[in-house]
């Protein structure tokens, strides 16, 4: 596993340290709002296990968790009645990623049309 920071803000969410508003969760995913929204729907799915990035989770989670998770992304989108029209997906991975946060989250943004996927320009 690589060098997961259990201090990190999602972790102590895991264990309730500090609150969040969740909108979904279950045996392998706790889903809530983003503390600093980018669109009018802005929610990020975290997995329950202690995995930095996609790199690591892809790398060393079980099938199961892997499954779970993307499930979990799914459906907490169609709980959020995203899934029409439609929503965007995204996961920040490491230095060029510009991850903030050392543990695994992929963002659901939607509520408006969300415009071309990247700047032209960083
Ligand atoms: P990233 O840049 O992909 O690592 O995204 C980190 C995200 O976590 C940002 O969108 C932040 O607004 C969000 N965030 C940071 N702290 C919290 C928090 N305590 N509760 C909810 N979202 C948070």
């Amino acid at each position: 596993m690589t060098n997961y920071d259990t201090e990190n803000i999602f972790a102590k969410i895991l264990r309730d340290e500090i609150p969040c508003t969740k909108v979904y969760e279950d045996e392998h995913a706790l889903a809530f709002e983003d503390i600093n929204p980018q669109a009018p729907r802005h929610i990020l799915v975290i997995p329950k296990g202690p995995y930095v990035s996609l790199d690591d989770f892809t790398a060393a989670a079980s099938t199961d968790e892997i499954a779970g998770f993307m499930r979990a992304v799914g459906e907490t989108a169609r709980r959020l009645n995203l899934a029409n029209p439609g929503y965007r997906i995204l996961a920040n991975i490491g230095q060029d990623g510009m991850q903030e946060v050392p543990h695994l989250h992929v963002h659901i943004l939607g509520g408006r049309p969300l415009g071309p996927m990247l700047k032209s320009d960083p």
